[in-house]
């Protein structure tokens, strides 16, 4: 039976459907202590499963027998895929199934950060409503409003529904590539990043990181947003230069910001973001609910036990591997 390490907890039912196929050694990655053990585990394994690590090209040495990685997130930025490709190691990853739900902690950032959700609960439970609020308290509308998408791929694409449908928004957005249908279904506008900047109330970026996209949004860009503009980022933490940010929230460069995703996670207790009253800041959460996560782990299982038989063709991140 060929060998696999699950480098996260798995539900019970996806683990007892890789024990049907595998045999599987389970790390606990989530102190550092383990480190060494888990890269031993991969020097005698033929495939692994998990999230959340990055996995460099130093713990592969030694790793002959690896054939396979299949990692529980559609970003793959854990990995360096150009040494996965050369190493023959096929890397998998799970898109679509997380797609509605990441769309869903998007659409929650912008109506919070809009309307001031978290702020002025948390001072309702803080015993501060006495009378009827006034303009003091008051957010700014969504509906109707432009919405500006960097990345508008599947998440993007069900953010853009969402906006078009839903709030009666005007979508704009920035790609490598036209994506016709969010244009004849949503009536996207594709724009240079330039103009998305300047005329968007709510800036999403959706990019995946890659060295191209690393700091998209740094000093220059924020100062071209409007004054009044949002930016909200379930991408990832390094597609912003976090600092520039907090210097834009805190000089007003920018109206908020609704963040899922941060240059360091877990953010520290003491992030200048957490002292602003203009930030939603939520632990990584887009695609965090009990279905969701069950899909994607079930989703990568089935990758991977597909990729090591053989017969995997979809979801494959490094499709030159496969025919080797
Ligand atoms: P996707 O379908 O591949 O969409 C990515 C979009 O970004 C594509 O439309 C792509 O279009 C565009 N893009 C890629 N590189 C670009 C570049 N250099 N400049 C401009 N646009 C670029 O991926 P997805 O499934 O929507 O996921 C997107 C990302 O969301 C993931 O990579 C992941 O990092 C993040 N994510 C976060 C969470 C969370 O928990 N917060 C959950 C899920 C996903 P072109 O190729 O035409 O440029």
């Amino acid at each position: 039976m060929k060998k696999i390490v699950a480098y996260k907890p798995l539900p019970d039912d996806v683990l007892a459907y890789l024990q049907e196929h595998l045999e599987v050694v389970q790390i606990d990655t989530s102190s550092r202590d383990t480190h060494d053990a888990f890269v031993a585990a991969l020097r005698d394994a033929d495939g692994a499963i998990g999230a959340s690590v990055k996995i460099d090209s130093s713990m592969l040495e030694g790793a002959t027998r690896l054939k396979a990685l299949s990692t529980i997130s559609v970003g793959f930025d854990n990995f360096d895929v150009a040494d996965l490709t050369r190493r023959g190691i096929l890397l998998a990853n799970t898109p679509d199934v997380l797609t509605e739900s990441t769309a869903d902690t998007v659409f929650s950032l912008i109506l919070a950060t809009a309307r001031r959700v978290v702020e002025l609960a948390d001072w309702v439970k803080a015993g501060h409503w006495q009378r009827s609020i006034g303009p003091d308290h008051f957010g700014v509308d969504v509906q109707g409003k432009t919405l500006g998408i960097v990345g508008l791929g599947r998440i993007g694409g069900a953010v853009a529904r969402r906006a078009a449908l839903g709030f009666n928004m005007q979508v704009l957005y920035t790609n490598r590539s036209a994506n016709q249908a969010a244009e004849e279904t949503y009536g996207a506008r594709r724009v240079e990043l330039s103009e998305l900047l300047a005329v968007s109330d709510f800036v999403c970026l959706q990019v995946p990181l890659t060295p191209e996209t690393h700091h998209l949004i740094g000093a220059a860009q924020l100062r071209a947003m409007k004054k009044s503009a949002i930016l909200i980022n379930a991408s990832r933490g390094a597609t912003v230069d976090e600092a520039a940010l907090i210097d834009a929230l805190q000089a007003g460069t920018i109206h908020g910001a609704g963040l899922d995703v941060f240059a360091h996670e877990p953010l520290a207790a003491d992030s200048p973001l957490l002292k602003l009253n203009n930030v939603v800041a939520l632990p990584h959460i887009g695609s965090a609910t009990h279905e969701t996560r069950h899909a994607m782990a079930r989703c990568a299982a089935e990758n991977l036990v597909a990729a090591l038989a053989g017969t995997l063709t979809r979801n494959v991140v490094n499709r030159d591997v496969l025919g080797r």
